[in-house]
């Protein structure tokens, strides 16, 4: 066979096998070989890298229209040199993602703007490209659409519904108090996923301060119980990178309430 039937015959076997990422990088690899820019070892492998990738994107593509992820967030863009706190080597083999396989869950910690919802996004991005289902949502919006359906009488199937996913996202825990029924409603999804599926949760609050949150010490207590079992705990000290470009600035992070600030000093001096 003449060295143009070859390729053309190793195009239609890539046609069949359904690897168009292969398929579309064969002329120039060729080209590359010809010229001797590549081995044939490195041919091979640019061949098969090139349907990964393709692969990888399409993954992407639609796990964005399932998830609900609010955009795409890689490791690759993290500047880890502006929050010395994290230990890379832990966020780096977080990305491996050998938690999911365990059904582990992974909190990461820390005031607004040092990435907390960067890195929750980037380890489902890891997970959507790997052929995992993810679903991301605020707490807020989860306990939202978790009420509407028990009115609907539903609340089961959503239960099920957001049992499915390896990876859940549950971002925001602290910015807005939730009443009562609502953390029953989210202590009924943590129940469901524990052991079962990893979760991800993000929160500005110390464990401590979820008592408060969720309006309930004991359900905090019961729910932390659960989600601290099998957890990675990530906590962020640091600057918001939001504001990296005022030094001078460093936002009030706790102080922000003077209520609470004279609630603190209260339980200094009493006994
Ligand atoms: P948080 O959820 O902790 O409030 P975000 O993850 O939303 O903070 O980060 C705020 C913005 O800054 C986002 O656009 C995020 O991509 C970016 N960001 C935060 N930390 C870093 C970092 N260390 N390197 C690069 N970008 C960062
Ligand atoms: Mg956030």
């Amino acid at each position: 066979m003449s060295a143009s039937a070859t390729i053309a015959s190793i195009k239609t076997h890539l046609a069949d096998l359904g690897m168009p990422g292969s398929l579309e990088v064969v002329d120039s690899l060729m080209g590359k070989l010809d010229s001797g820019s590549l081995s044939p070892a490195e041919a091979i492998e640019h061949l098969l890298v090139a349907q990964i990738a393709l692969r990888r994107e399409r993954r992407l593509l639609s796990a964005m229209h399932s998830s609900r992820l609010p955009s795409i967030k890689r490791l690759d863009s993290f500047d880890f040199s502006f929050q010395p706190s994290i230990d890379r080597n832990q966020i780096l083999s977080l990305h491996e993602l050998t938690f999911i396989e365990r059904k582990e869950n992974v909190i990461l910690l820390g005031p607004a703007g040092v990435g907390k919802t960067h890195l929750a996004i980037s380890l489902a991005v890891a997970a959507a490209e790997k052929g995992k289902r993810v679903y991301f949502s605020t707490l807020s919006d989860l306990v939202l659409s978790l009420a509407a359906a028990e009115k609907q009488g539903r609340l089961r199937e959503k239960l099920n519904f957001l049992k499915g996913p390896s990876l859940l996202v549950v971002d925001e825990i602290g910015y807005m108090p939730v009443t009562a029924g609502a953390t029953n409603l989210f202590f009924q999804l943590v129940n469901a996923r524990y052991e079962r599926a990893s979760t991800v949760l993000t929160s500005n609050k110390s464990f401590k301060e979820w008592g408060e949150v969720f309006g309930d010490p004991v359900a905090a207590s019961a729910m932390l119980d659960r989600l601290l079992h099998h957890c990675h705990i990530v906590n962020i000290k640091g600057n918001s990178y939001r504001l990296r470009e005022y030094p001078g600035l460093s936002l009030p992070q706790e102080q922000s309430s003077p209520r609470r600030r004279i609630r603190r000093k209260l339980q200094e001096v009493l006994p």
